[in-house]
């Protein structure tokens, strides 16, 4: 059976460029790129032009790129370096609706006596930026707000959040592991202090991500060893890992348009008609304002996790809340914080695509979902 994979803010496929990139650094180039020796020294060579890579995408300069093992590593980075930083500061802002790498953080410095605000969001999931301008004091330590989010796509405005937190004089941190490849990312124009990226997101590597820290930020490492990453991130690289991550965001500047062009309206073939051929069935999130990629829909009176497993018998992978979060039988944190009922938070299914998606795949689903649904309906007591 043929797997048909619309779950890609979950992990995306390995690009088979990437694993080509990679490859030399699992086979015959495996010195220490730390070694005084041409043979490792030959690597460090190339670590530098995956940081070029790295740095190119979001319009950063090459120092600026700090490697780290992951977009959740990059985020717990960023906060502690910030509030390290500011010790005397005790104020966090960030949302309700923040991946779990930054929400349970934030849950643990508030039991560490840290005043820490989760903004609300609307029932588009939407950010109210006047209740954020008064959530900065001059108190406040750090802002950490996402780019995108991972379970409905929806959008902040981050350039206007930006220059609140430059006006304030108040670090921000952005978690931009959904965004980044997706769309057009630009620091040159944006005043974030750090930015988190995943590898695994943009059709590279798992376990491997980078931090952005804009030139002149104060950085205390997380992670404390060695001097690699200039200090800033002990540890003997991941080398292949960072290889891929290099070249997926290579790849991924070269595919921004198709992102927003071609999977944009496969996205939007597939939900329109979802809402056209089931009843009672509802996008989540500001439709407006969202990744090319994303669509959450909620159908009323069946179990996400039944349509799931349905969906799973024809091979259609798709995920009900975030992957992180199947697995408990709590409706998303997200959905809960936008006042979906709870009804229809329980019966919500993310459908997340990519580059490597056809419309004959969307074709079959639109084929197989309908009587799905209707069968599940059928099964119902609540129906
Ligand atoms: N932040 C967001 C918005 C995510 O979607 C994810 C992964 O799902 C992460 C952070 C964590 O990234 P990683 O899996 O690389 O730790």
């Amino acid at each position: 059976m043929k797997t048909i994979y619309l779950d890609n803010n979950a992990t995306t496929r390995v690009a088979p460029q990437v694993v080509e990139a990679m490859l030399p650094f699992l086979s015959d180039m495996w010195g220490n790129p730390s070694s005084m020796h041409t043979f490792g020294g030959n690597v460090a060579g190339h670590i530098e032009n995956a940081r070029r890579q790295v740095a190119r995408l979001i319009g950063a300069r090459e120092s600026e790129i700090v490697f780290t093992s992951c977009g959740t590593e990059s985020d717990n980075a960023a906060i502690r370096s910030a509030l390290a930083t500011a010790p005397h500061k005790r104020r966090i802002v960030t949302t309700k609706v923040e991946h779990p790498a930054v929400l349970n953080l934030a849950k643990l410095l508030a039991t560490e006596d840290y005043d820490v605000v989760f903004l609300p969001v609307d029932g588009l999931g939407r950010l109210d930026l006047a209740a954020f301008k008064h959530a900065i004091t001059d108190d406040t330590a750090v802002v950490s707000i996402m780019w995108a989010n991972n379970e409905t796509g929806v959008i902040f405005p981050i350039e206007e959040i930006a220059d609140i937190c430059h006006k304030r004089g108040v670090p921000l941190h952005v978690d931009a592991v959904q965004a980044v490849g997706k769309i057009p990312i630009d620091l040159r124009k944006t005043p974030i202090t750090y930015l988190s990226i995943s590898g695994h997101k943009l059709h590279g590597p798992k376990g491997v991500g980078a931090l952005y820290v804009r030139r002149g930020t104060p950085f205390t490492p997380w992670l404390v060893g060695g001097h690699q990453e200039r200090g800033r991130r002990g540890g003997t690289e991941n080398v292949a890992s960072i290889i891929g991550l290099g070249k997926a965001c290579q790849l991924a500047a070269a595919h921004l348009e198709e992102e927003s062009t071609r999977v944009a309206n496969m996205r939007d073939r597939l939900e329109g008609t979802i809402l056209d051929l089931i009843p009672r069935s509802h996008v989540h999130g500001d439709r407006e304002h969202r990744l090319p990629n994303t669509t959450n829909i909620g159908f009323e009176a069946v179990e996400g996790e039944s349509i799931l497993l349905l969906l799973n018998e024809h091979g259609i992978c798709a995920s009900s809340g975030s992957a992180c979060t199947t697995g408990s039988l709590d409706p998303s944190h997200v959905l809960v914080a936008m006042g979906v009922p709870f009804s229809r938070a329980h019966g919500s299914i993310r459908f997340s695509l990519s580059i490597y998606n056809t419309d004959e795949e969307i074709d079959f689903v639109l084929d197989k979902l309908p009587g799905i649904i209707k069968r599940l309906r059928e099964l119902s007591p609540v129906a």
